[in-house]
């Protein structure tokens, strides 16, 4: 479609506007709620225990991968009692749980302004203030922030271990996250002396809170099947905690 011809020139200091969104690029819209921009921030006393996933390869995994094969076959539930333990039970790791310093608007101090961006300087100062530290992405060097357009309008802000698969009709688009990925990351800020291991006493803390939860369930488990299988598992994250905990202490 031509452009109509405007009769006066065009003053020296005009801007351009920028196009409309092409068909193809709507089809590109992922039904996502908009979120705003972000900058993940550490805090010492925030922490998550990640047991080791299952070998697949050991005696008790073989073993269990029988169990599970007949009882998928006979369409029963599995009795845990007959299940084995593999070597990768009880083993785990500390990581960082990290959260996030959202670059909005008035939050955690940081406002907008048009001409300026956000004002993340105050946002930075008062998550230092509370023990943060803010993973910068110019510091760590790597962007991890990924943009999509919404289909309502608006932008979301996810970080770049998260996939956007496009649901069929007017369902959200699902987020998968590479959790492999994500952790292998967390691991590399601790080795690259970015942010520091778990101190002994954080660690300790963890294990107390997880003691007292079991200790909580103990008269209830007998009765409840539910409850009990839980806390079986539970147990397998205290021992392991414990062990890692201790290897840290004295390494
Ligand atoms: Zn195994």
């Amino acid at each position: 479609m031509p452009l109509p011809s405007t009769s006066k020139p065009r003053p020296s200091n005009a801007i351009q506007g920028s196009l409309p969104p092409t068909a193809q690029s709507r089809r590109d819209l992922a039904r996502l709620d908009k979120t705003p921009n972000f900058m993940l921030k550490f805090h010492p006393a925030r922490w998550m225990y990640v047991e080791l996933p299952k070998c697949g390869e050991c005696a008790g995994c073989k073993h269990n991968s029988k169990v599970e094969r007949e009882a998928a076959k006979a369409f029963e539930s599995i009795d845990p009692d007959r299940l084995k333990p593999c070597v990768n039970d009880d083993r785990g790791e500390f990581l960082p749980l990290l959260s996030k310093l959202k670059l909005d608007g008035g939050v955690g101090g940081c406002d907008y302004s048009v001409s300026r961006g956000y004002n993340i300087k105050d946002a930075l100062h008062n998550a230092r203030v509370q023990g943060y530290t803010v993973l910068e992405p110019s510091k760590v060097g790597l962007e991890y922030v990924r943009v999509y357009d919404c289909v309502g309008g608006g932008k979301a802000h996810l970080s770049m271990w998260e996939t956007v698969i496009p649901a069929p009709g007017q369902k959200p688009a699902v987020i998968v996250a590479d959790t492999v990925a994500y952790h292998d990351w967390l691991r590399s800020l601790i080795a690259d002396g970015i942010i520091p291991q778990i101190d002994t006493m954080t660690a300790e803390s963890m294990i107390e809170s997880l003691r007292g939860k079991l200790a909580r369930g103990t008269a209830r488990r007998a009765n409840d099947p539910g409850l009990d299988l839980r806390m079986r598992h539970d147990e397998r994250r205290l021992r392991g905690m414990v062990a890692t905990a201790r290897a840290i202490a004295y390494a």
